[in-house]
């Protein structure tokens, strides 16, 4: 894949880059690992002090580094400012609070009294040059959420980020090193996937975090694997979405439409399969159909647009594919399943709703990334869990209920890294972030995001 810049709304490039040759490649990770010698001895003050400058320098390129993401892949021009205020909330999070979580910790003189030792203490040490492979649809936040704790721990960074977002990826080398940050505690490689091996299986490499697709994620993992290099993987998902009878129909109707829209309808986390209770199926679809016919698709930097162009073409064609499949196979389509007339350039598709989706039908286990959601109708919340969990992702999930019971059901049965009750999934850096199956393994955000890059370490004392 080249290394572009290219308008999804009118498919024009922008800009092109070559990518880094091996020099550059040779020279990035020996600054990371050279950085890393010095910057881990740093006190937590002094990282919180750069981290908080990247902070303030972010919020003042807001509007500019929103344009470029919204011109790079298609989202929303208030998404992506949106995107950017996010971005500088969770720098400030972790300048305020990783010192706090990676206090050190001294188990009880009761656990420890048979171990001989006078005193034990746990400490978080950084582990070293983390390498992130980045995707595209939150081209800031994905990257903050990993680089903010990762700094913090006193870890160095390398961005491997996707190829269809090089302007961003380049504004955030350079945002951290005007913030401060010694050269080469975070760096842009601009390279293609067929680069990650080198750099991964190279030893000054410690570890590698990835966010994106199952077939990169296996890839890494296995690359990473092979060298025993820990990693932690953020994939893809296709969230349940369950309404039962005691639910606000119509607020779950309003919500349901935000939750699988979000982002063009290209989030990880956005809810997909809609699965709603015989009791309120007809009043919920009816009212959720007729909400994702109204949405305006258009130009993202349209303020009025609520929905702009999926990021790529091969993305809208992987879509189309997806809805052709299960219209093929005898899913009903309630709206969309086309492109909008009236645009032929860019790679826009229509919000589209499908019920009488079976298992037969790619779209019952694939993922859908873009606006098209599938409706399920169910009898009972044993069947709501059975299709909730008939998926090979499980990354977060959502339910409608005013009833404890209910809750504490879900709570226990959903094959899920999180359940979201009357509302939808959201992330907050106080709140850990991940999945499970086949959606990856591992926790962003939080106290357990910002130990996964650490070498937790017992320090025993005869
Ligand atoms: P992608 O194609 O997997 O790309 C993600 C990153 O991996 C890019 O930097 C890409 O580089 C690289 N890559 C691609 N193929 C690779 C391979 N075989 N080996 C190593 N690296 C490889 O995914 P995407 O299309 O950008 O993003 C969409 C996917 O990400 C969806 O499945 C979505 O659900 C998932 N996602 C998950 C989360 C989460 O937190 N769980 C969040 C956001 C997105 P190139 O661009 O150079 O190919």
């Amino acid at each position: 894949m080249a290394i572009a810049s290219v308008n999804p709304a009118t498919g024009e490039t922008l800009r092109t880059f070559e990518a880094n040759g091996p020099e550059e490649i040779e020279n990035r990770l020996a600054a990371a690992h050279a950085t890393f010698r010095t910057y881990r001895t740093t006190s937590f003050p002094e990282r919180s002090r750069f981290l908080k400058r990247a902070a303030a320098l972010l919020e003042e390129d807001r509007e500019d580094i929103a344009r470029t993401m919204t011109s790079e892949m298609g989202k929303p021009l208030a998404s992506a400012r949106a995107e950017a205020a996010k971005c500088v909330k969770a720098m400030r999070w972790y300048a305020d609070h990783a010192e706090e979580l990676l206090a050190d910790e001294y188990p009880s003189d009761h656990d420890v009294k048979d171990s001989g030792a006078s005193g034990v203490t746990v400490r978080y040490r950084p582990l070293g040059v983390v390498l992130a492979v980045m995707p595209w649809n939150f081209p800031l936040w994905q990257v903050v959420r990993f680089a903010a704790p990762a700094l913090m721990a006193g870890n160095t960074g390398l961005l491997k980020h996707a190829s269809n977002v090089p302007q961003t990826a380049l504004y955030l080398g350079d945002l951290f090193h005007r913030a401060g940050f010694p050269a080469g505690c975070f760096q842009t490689l601009l390279v293609g996937a067929g680069a990650i091996e080198g750099v991964l299986r190279d030893p000054r490499v410690a570890a590698a975090t990835l966010t994106g697709s199952e077939p990169a994620g296996r890839s890494v993992a296995s690359i990473a694997g092979d060298a025993i290099k820990k990693t932690v993987l953020e994939l893809g998902g296709s969230d349940p979405y369950v309404v039962m009878p005691s639910a606000d129909v119509d607020r779950a109707a309003r919500v349901a439409v935000t939750a699988r829209v979000q982002n063009n309808g290209q989030s990880c986390i956005a809810a997909k399969r809609f699965i709603v209770h015989e009791d309120v199926h007809d009043a919920f679809t009816e009212r959720f159909t007729a909400r994702m016919e109204a949405l305006a698709v258009g130009d993202p930097m349209d303020e009025s647009t609520d929905v702009g162009p999926l990021a790529t073409e091969q993305g809208r064609a992987d879509l189309e594919e997806l809805v052709d499949d299960a219209v093929r196979r005898g899913a009903r389509v309630l709206c969309g399943a086309g492109r909008p007339q009236g645009r032929p350039a860019g790679w826009f598709y229509l919000p589209t709703v499908l019920t009488e989706v079976t298992p037969a039908m790619r779209i019952h286990h694939e993922e859908a990334f873009g606006p098209v959601a599938t409706v399920y109708r169910v009898s009972d919340l044993d069947e709501a869990v059975a299709v909730a969990n008939d998926s090979p992702f499980g990354l977060s999930s959502n339910v409608w209920t005013r009833e404890a019971g209910d809750m504490e059901r879900f709570v226990r049965d959903m094959e899920a890294g999180g359940i979201f009750f009357n509302g939808m999934t959201a992330s907050h850096p106080a709140m850990p972030f991940g999945g499970v199956k086949r959606s990856g393994y591992g926790r962003e955000l939080s106290d357990h995001g910002i130990k996964e890059f650490c070498n937790t370490t017992t320090v025993w004392i005869a």
